[in-house]
């Protein structure tokens, strides 16, 4: 694969990403894909659509897991309800999320990631040690399938993130950086936090934040990429010191409007290939 190719988060029945149609009309070659509903995750199902990702010659790079209960409404409704950190919904989803990998085995995908919620900072929080086992366990089950576990950043600073992954100690745990999420959360600074968790990043997001009057309390508001307060070209640069040669994934969360939604990232589609032939040179696709 080329490097830095340019991709797209898409879905086929959660509403949160792209359909691949859009993305075969914006001419990507790569995708991550939200998991498809449970009823979806099925031999014949992957087999459709694996068949129809060749015939667009459209490359999967990463299966992001999601569950049912979750909620983006504020920042303290996402501590409450996302990912494996609330105890009521544990169990049931890191067996769902154990499934998602095995569904993202079955498309010959390597790569599985989620929000893994809110982790306490306190590493001797018996919430913390609870959510670190469990992340041990779905390591341990996509080691198994021969793939890794990628954390999408956002909720943690860089220090807390790094402490977790070491506390995890598993050699299949890495990052997909999200800059715009850490602007939106109100984490940290985005660059200087993927200059310190660089060394783990496998998959980025490309998305675009503006910090709320008050950081960490308010969402940030998210943005047509090129237009936040993340600085793309920096943040492409950054990528580019440490090595990160993956592709550049395109996040526009406005699936509620599906047609502005397209026109934005075909934009970021203009920009990312601009910048990168700034960054690299010319190199091959789109
Ligand atoms: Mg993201």
């Amino acid at each position: 694969m080329d490097k830095w190719p340019i991709g797209v988060f898409t879905s086929v029945d959660a509403g949160l990403g792209v359909k691949l149609e859009v993305a075969h009309e914006l001419g990507v070659p790569t995708i991550q894909l939200h998991a498809p509903a449970q009823q979806t995750r099925t031999p014949a199902h992957a087999e459709r659509f694996l068949k129809r990702l060749n015939e667009l010659g459209i490359a999967l790079t990463v299966v992001f897991g999601g569950f049912e209960g979750e909620s983006y409404a504020d920042i303290p409704t996402v501590s409450r309800t996302v990912g494996l950190v609330p105890p009521e919904t544990r169990a049931a989803r890191t067996r769902e999320m154990k499934e998602i990998a095995d569904f993202a085995k079955l498309l010959g995908c390597n790569a599985v990631a989620l929000h893994i919620g809110f982790v306490p900072h306190d590493t001797q929080d018996p919430l913390y040690l609870q959510v670190r086992d469990v992340t041990r366990e779905v390591c341990d089950h996509c080691g198994q399938n021969g793939q890794n576990l990628h954390l999408e950043t956002g909720q943690e600073k860089a220090g807390a993130l790094l402490q977790f992954i070491g506390d995890v100690n598993r050699d299949n745990l890495f990052i997909n950086f999200d800059p715009a999420n850490l602007i939106l959360y109100g984490t940290d600074e985005p660059i200087a936090a993927l200059k310190q968790v660089g060394r783990y990043v496998r998959s980025v997001h490309c998305k675009d934040g503006k910090w709320s009057a008050r950081p960490g309390q308010d969402w940030g508001q998210e943005v047509p990429l090129g237009q936040g307060d993340v600085g793309i070209e920096n943040y492409l640069r950054t990528l580019d010191s440490f090595g990160y040669t993956g592709p550049l994934t395109i996040e526009r969360e406005i699936a509620q409007e599906p047609e502005r939604q397209k026109a934005e990232i075909g934009h970021a589609v203009r920009l990312l290939t601009e910048l990168r032939e700034k960054i690299c040179g010319k190199t091959g696709a789109v």
